[in-house]
């Protein structure tokens, strides 16, 4: 496969299989290495816009140190993502503590993750933003194999790990 130019390099469609360290003011706050892989469409907006175009055109084996700031990353801290509900809307069973991850279902059915940021008497306060909102993020990557995504894969939207097959989603 690497002796066909097409695949050599990063680009829309193919299969990036990638390892990565992400810093955040110097500290290392996640990595994988070659024995577990990231693994994702190029293009298809997997990983976040800045480091996905920093990636096209890359080969095999190459590495980068990548800066994305915070727009182009998890986007800007917004105040208006901060919330403060009473705590009457929710259980008198359910325990609601700082850092304290909550899932909440909008209208449209859709998930919002949201973290606990501080518990009153009688309130409590969400941060809907992305834990890495406001934060530029520094990556060093390396690119550990490319192959063309399978039509299902495309269709999907995701890879299809070891070549299984699989009837949800
Ligand atoms: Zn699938």
């Amino acid at each position: 496969m690497s002796d066909n130019p097409n695949f050599n390099k990063v680009k829309n469609d193919l299969v990036v299989s990638m390892v990565y360290e992400l810093r955040v003011n110097n500290e290392m706050i996640d990595s994988c290495d070659d024995t577990d892989p990231l693994q994702f469409i190029q293009g298809q907006g997997h990983i976040i816009p800045g480091l996905e175009q920093a990636l096209e055109g890359m080969a095999v084996g190459e590495s980068k140190h990548v800066l994305v700031n915070a727009a182009d990353g998890y986007g800007e801290f917004d105040p208006d993502q901060i919330v403060e509900m009473s705590k009457s809307e929710f259980p008198d069973d359910f325990t609601l503590q700082p850092d304290m991850e909550v899932t909440f279902e909008d209208e449209d059915g859709t998930e919002l993750t949201a973290f606990v940021e501080e518990v009153t008497l009688e309130t409590v306060t969400f941060n809907f933003n992305h834990p890495l909102a406001g934060n530029d993020l520094e990556f060093n990557v390396r690119i550990t194999g490319l192959r063309e995504a399978t039509e299902e894969e495309l269709e999907h939207g995701h890879v299809h790990l070891d070549g299984h097959d699989h009837d949800i989603d």
